[in-house]
């Protein structure tokens, strides 16, 4: 079998596409050496060697000696150097390489092939003796290290002791003669820790290495990696071994790492950094600043230090050029590394380069507008959540963190302010123009007007489908939810997160995306949005058959959603119109009246509000569909908590206080998101959903007329478990419909269907599409449901779950494929062959998250409903779905 895949000299056994043999580093240098770029001649020691290696008792494949040793040699003919040879010795670099980056996890060799006698004749041919040994000392160290199990440190105290004595402050002062007798100590130490003195067989090294990089695979860093970035052991990493080229020649040596386009803008303009007179490590260590590439960077960064094409003209030319030739032959964007050995030019590494969201759009655009990919690739290149950096604003990157706590991440965006812990001083000091974070234990409807008033929303308890995620979301307001490490005193006016003690009025600020509550008021990046989204869009809708509508219930999302393409209204919650003062009264009152006329009294008042509200969606979304969902309040967010909300109630209607709170009592229940919910309210009291159904008639026919368009409501039943539910509330539906026709002389036009967010209903589809005209899944509710989990405490376990890889990840934010989308599946096939034309969507939060939107799409649904922020997501994920 072959083990060993030869690179350099013009050619190269293997090529790009085999990263799974070779690992992604040891793929792209065989492409850049077939590609007849200067790349230091190597091999690669394949993954399967790797395999081999575990499934053996950490042993080589037989074949393996002899095929490495081949290699050697064909670097040595091409270098005109030789292992362990006295006058030209070659040295080589032994590095890891797995198919996925895993920057730092694994093993490093650098400048092996160096002893006693090879050092001095690098010595002589470099013409530099303290380069030699200077070289020959980080060889021991890093060896040592790496190989041999010695600490570290150990060389660092022998180092500053030495420096110590002869008062020297900085390596540099160390000359030829100082390296010399630090590389002596060195050896001394190592031997007095080894009972054995320091390798000197340059071919013994080399195995010691390889060794080493191999059991790097299994280090506890790496498997940590490994699991958190879902890359299977079984993968296996390469070996390169590599000849060594010296940045650190003098000052016509240097090494640096580009990339082919600025990585955080997108601008199409080579953009790095270099050192001169140094080598890789140094780079990434930070120690030097290191100096701009181009000289119109330096200019724009204001540096005294010359740019890279001033310093070595010709050098940047070429590797101008070959920084073009790569970027054209993967037709992305690459992140290179390179070494100048006294002016001549070598690539030591390049692969696809990271970006940013704002980057990636632009990259991807100018790529496709210049016909380097085309537009469905372009479209495909773009991660859809990333889009999330781009609608909001951001925390600066660059800026240090001080993490208080960590919740979920349950609406995107950045906000920063000072503590309040209730509503209405949210929305005093936001009159007085202060910037505030609502931080809650949890939030309910009358908190509203708090969180309209915040610049973002904190609570310590509830999980992504929670009153504060949901709502938040609605806004486009930053929020952490559940963020259960924090403990709140509303009497105390404090929170208490990660040992300190916070008052109302002290500064935080919240990651949205991340779920990170931050002490301090950090730096923010606005989002800005480019002509380059636009054109993304476009092509993106051109691609997608998928339908994406909003859920929205204020003129202001509304108008939001439609902004950012919402192609209707795929979900009007209607409780959440109650969510202000004096509608939430009106509500209570209707919740708490003990009987029909009380009931129909406080319908009376809610009527005309419903109304007005649905003319100005029907306005908004002139000519698209509107779904409009009945009355679905978890009561616990609408019953009135306190004294004091019940007395207000009580005054409003002449009620006795104490009959509303036993009525009150009565009402409580101890799962509200499983208890008088849904259709269960409107079977009890039909007459709320006939006011409800009054209004959207009604409204339809004003509307109707403003717009000169016919409007064609969709009105939808909540939670239904069976047909029969599904009939009775339909049935009082129509009868309204019949009214309103009457009443005003207008024909109506107008469909019945129903959320499937219960599992009977998912089973049931087929009865229960002979009744309904479109079905939409409520998969918060049918997660929460087909889980049994609820919605409103799983925040508390989940984290253990997927942290214990039990979940692969939260299932009210990203959808349950196998068991909540077979569901889903059934429903959709067995609805449809009852009623073929039925319209299918999705309206649970999940229409927002790319994988979910994916697997819709490949199920055949016709739409999808999600926030308005998020509503560009779940486009450019359709498109996806459809390429
Ligand atoms: C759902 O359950 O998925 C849904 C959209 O309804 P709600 O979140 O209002 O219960
Ligand atoms: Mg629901």
């Amino acid at each position: 079998a072959k083990w060993v895949y030869s690179f350099g000299g013009g050619s190269a056994e293997g090529k790009s596409d085999m990263k799974n043999l070779l690992g992604g580093k040891g793929a792209n240098l065989a492409e850049m050496a077939n590609l007849g770029m200067p790349v230091p001649p190597g091999f690669t020691i394949t993954t399967e060697v790797c395999t081999y290696y575990y499934a053996n008792g950490r042993q080589y494949p037989p074949e393996l000696r002899d095929q490495v040793e081949a290699a050697l040699l064909r670097v040595g003919e091409i270098t005109g150097r030789g292992f362990n040879n006295v006058e030209n010795p070659l040295l080589v670099s032994v590095r890891s390489g797995a198919r996925a980056s895993m920057p730092g996890m694994m093993d490093t060799v650098l400048n092996l092939g160096l002893n006693d006698v090879t050092v001095e004749a690098l010595a002589k041919s470099s013409g530099d003796r303290r380069f030699a040994f200077d070289s020959y000392r980080r060889f021991i160290t890093m060896y040592s290290n790496v190989v041999l199990g010695i600490d570290h440190d150990v060389f660092e105290e022998i180092l500053e002791e030495y420096k110590h004595a002869k008062g020297y402050v900085q390596d540099t002062d160390l000359n030829a003669a100082d390296w010399e007798e630090i590389v002596a100590r060195y050896k001394t130490r190592v031997g007095e820790e080894l009972k054995a003195p320091f390798p000197q067989d340059p071919y013994d090294q080399l195995w010691g290495a390889i060794g080493a990089v191999f059991g790097s695979w299994m280090n506890q860093r790496a498997i940590t990696y490994r699991r958190l970035h879902s890359i299977p052991e079984s993968w296996g990493t390469a070996v390169n071994v590599q000849a060594m080229v010296f940045g650190n020649m003098g000052e016509t040596s240097a090494t640096g790492v580009a990339f082919t386009r600025n990585p955080s803008t997108g601008e199409n303009k080579l953009y790095g950094e270099f050192l001169i007179n140094a080598q890789g490590e140094d780079v990434v260590a930070g120690i030097r600043t290191p100096q701009e590439i181009t000289e119109e960077a330096r200019i724009a960064g204001g540096s005294d230090k010359p740019s890279m094409e001033t310093v070595m003209p010709e050098v940047f030319n070429q590797f101008a050029i070959v920084a073009q030739t790569l970027e054209h032959h993967y037709r992305d964007m690459q992140d290179m590394e390179f070494t100048v050995e006294r002016g001549k030019l070598w690539m030591l590494q390049t692969r696809t380069g990271k970006r940013t969201a704002k980057a990636a759009l632009r990259i991807a655009v100018e790529m496709a507008e210049s016909g380097m990919i085309s537009k469905d690739e372009a479209v495909l290149r773009i991660d859809a959540a990333s889009l999330d950096q781009l609608l909001h604003p951001t925390i600066d990157p660059k800026a240090p963190r001080t993490v208080l706590a960590t919740g979920l991440p349950a609406s995107p965006g950045a906000a920063a302010g000072e503590i309040v812990f209730n509503s209405d001083e949210a929305e005093a000091l936001k009159g007085q123009g202060k910037r505030v974070i609502l931080v809650r234990v949890e939030t309910s409807p009358e908190d509203i007007h708090g969180m309209h008033a915040a610049e973002g929303i904190l609570t310590t308890r509830g999980g992504m489908t929670s009153h504060a995620a949901v709502v938040a979301r609605g806004m486009g307001k930053p929020c952490v939810s559940g963020a259960g490490a924090i403990r709140v005193d509303y009497a105390a006016g404090t929170m208490t997160a990660g040992g300190k003690v916070l008052k109302k009025g002290d500064f935080i600020t919240l990651d949205g995306g991340t779920g990170q509550v931050l002490l301090g008021l950090a730096p923010m990046i606005e989002p800005e949005l480019s002509g380059e989204f636009a054109t993304l869009m476009a092509w993106a809708d051109a691609r997608r058959a998928l339908k994406v509508r909003t859920n929205a219930e204020t003129p202001a999302d509304a108008r939001t959603a439609r902004a950012f393409g919402a192609e209707g209204i795929g979900l009007c919650r209607t409780e959440h119109m109650f969510f202000n003062e004096q509608r939430i009264l009106a509500v209570r009152e209707m919740i708490l009246a003990d009987d029909e006329a009380g009931r129909r009294a406080a319908l009376a008042k809610l009527l005309p509000m419903q109304r007005d509200d649905f003319v100005e969606l029907f306005e908004i979304m002139k000519g698209l569909p509107v779904t409009i969902r009945l009355l679905d309040p978890p009561l616990h967010e609408f019953l009135p908590h306190g004294a004091d909300e019940i007395a207000e109630v009580a005054k409003e209607i002449g009620a006795d206080p104490q009959k509303l709170d036993a009525r009150a009592n009565q009402l409580k229940e101890f799962n509200p998101m499983l208890g008088f919910r849904g259709c269960r309210l409107a079977v009890v009291y039909p007459e709320i959903a006939e006011m409800q159904a009054r209004a959207i008639f009604e409204a339809a026919v004003i509307a109707g007329k403003k717009t000169g368009q016919p409007v064609v409501p969709e009105v939808m039943v909540p939670l239904v478990s069976t047909k029969a539910e599904l009939d009775f509330v339909k049935s009082h539906i129509i009868e309204m419909a019949k009214l309103v026709e009457q009443e005003t002389g207008t024909k109506l036009d107008y469909h019945i269907g129903t959320m499937i967010e219960l599992p009977r209903a998912a089973l049931r589809a087929g009865d229960i599409a002979a009744s309904a005209e479109f079905f939409s899944f409520g998969t918060n509710d049918l997660t929460q449901t087909t889980f049994g989990i609820s919605r409103d405490d799983a925040a508390l376990f989940l984290d253990s779950y997927t942290a214990k890889n039990i979940f692969p990840g939260d299932p009210f934010v990203s959808i349950d494929q196998d068991g909540v989308g077979e569901l889903i599946q059934i429903a959709a096939e067995r609805g449809r062959k009852t009623r073929p034309d039925i319209k299918l969507g999705i309206c649970g939060e999940h229409g927002g998250d790319p994988a979910s939107v994916v697997f819709c799409a490949k199920t055949g649904l016709n739409y999808v409903s999600c926030s308005p922020f998020r509503v560009p997501i779940a486009r450019l994920a359709a498109a996806q779905a459809a390429i």
